[in-house]
């Protein structure tokens, strides 16, 4: 199936990107977009992102091929059913959120009559808005395609040759499963930065003038993460929670150990765990998912 128009409804860091790489990467193809707020469209409008950008949901969706909602996680529905009452009887209809079996019963649930099949591009940064996006964030990141039981494989496969085409690398996974790997690779990593940041700024005994002045001392490497778009990551925690306290659990006994490793001077220990780690670092730039540079590429 050939993607002539495509509609991306949220135009923020995630929209806009996917909006500014079909323009660099699939030139033939129309680009709708849609946001909830009049403030952003305007800014899409300013920024030149997509050959047009619809007031209304529904206008935006009439001649799509393709639906992106690029939307925070809690919101997939809300704009799912506004737009509804425009879509293509065989219009395919994907998502960008970050988890999966929520998103994916939501859709179905606000769409019973249409193709849907939720995606997750693993790619992003800590910024937020139609502003902060870049056509090249996709390119070498995987993108993982969570399709239902009943999708059609020409459906799924036409998703997957799109985010391809945006430079992606494609999986497919079951989404129960996808939310287990995310709650470990990003949502715990952002739970823990956002409890380090903000106990780092309660510290009764270190004021937080010396927080910020020594912050080179790994702090600020968490202060990156803990700066992402509250909004999005209040929905992500709400929506993958069974996974994010399973993974939290395991995280607080292992938590456990290396404390009782410092409190009984067990060197070994310590020094196993941290060789093991520092293994995986290395794998992950071997992979090509991160940057060799020593702190990451940071001028001095
Ligand atoms: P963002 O920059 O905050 O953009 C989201 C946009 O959607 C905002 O302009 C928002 O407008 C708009 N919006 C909210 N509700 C809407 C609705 N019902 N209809 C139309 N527009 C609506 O967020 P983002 O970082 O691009 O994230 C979007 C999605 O991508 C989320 O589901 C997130 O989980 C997923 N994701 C994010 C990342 C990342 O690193 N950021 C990575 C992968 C996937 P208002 O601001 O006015 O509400």
């Amino acid at each position: 199936m050939a993607i002539a128009n495509v509609t991306i409804v949220g135009l923020g860091l995630i929209g806009s990107s996917i909006a500014r790489a079909v323009g660099e990467r699939l030139p033939l193809v129309t680009v709708t977009g849609h946001d909830a707020s009049a403030d952003v469209r305007e800014q899409a409008r300013a920024l030149g992102l997509c050959d047009r950008i619809a007031d209304d949901a529904a206008d935006a969706v009439a001649a799509a091929d393709l639906v992106i909602l690029a939307v925070p996680v809690g919101r997939m529905a809300d704009a799912a059913r506004v737009m509804a009452p425009g879509l293509k009887a065989d219009a395919i209809i994907s998502d960008v959120g970050s988890s999966k079996a929520g998103v994916a019963d939501a859709l179905a649930k606000a769409l019973p009559d249409h193709i849907v099949i939720p995606a997750h591009p693993v790619a992003g940064t800590e910024n937020s808005g139609p502003a902060a996006g870049f056509a090249t964030l996709f390119e070498g990141r995987w993108c993982i395609v969570t399709p239902g039981a009943d999708a059609s494989a020409d459906a799924v496969a036409t998703l997957g040759g799109f985010w391809e085409a945006l430079g992606a690398k494609v999986e497919t996974m079951d989404p129960v499963h996808h939310d287990m790997v995310l709650a470990v690779t990003s949502h715990l990593p952002h739970l823990i930065a956002y409890t380090i940041v903000g106990t780092a700024s309660e510290l009764e005994e270190v004021t937080e003038s010396e927080v910020i002045k020594y912050s080179a001392g790994g702090f600020r490497d968490f202060t990156r993460i803990a700066a992402s778009d509250p909004v999005m990551w209040r929905d992500v925690f709400l929506a993958n929670k069974d996974a994010v306290l399973a993974t939290l659990q395991r995280f607080n006994e292992d938590l456990t150990v290396l404390q009782q490793a410092i409190r009984r001077g067990d060197a070994d220990k310590l020094e196993d765990w941290f060789t093991r780690t520092r293994a995986i670092r290395r794998s992950i730039i071997a992979e090509g998912q991160d940057d060799a540079a020593p702190d990451f590429g940071r001028k001095h």
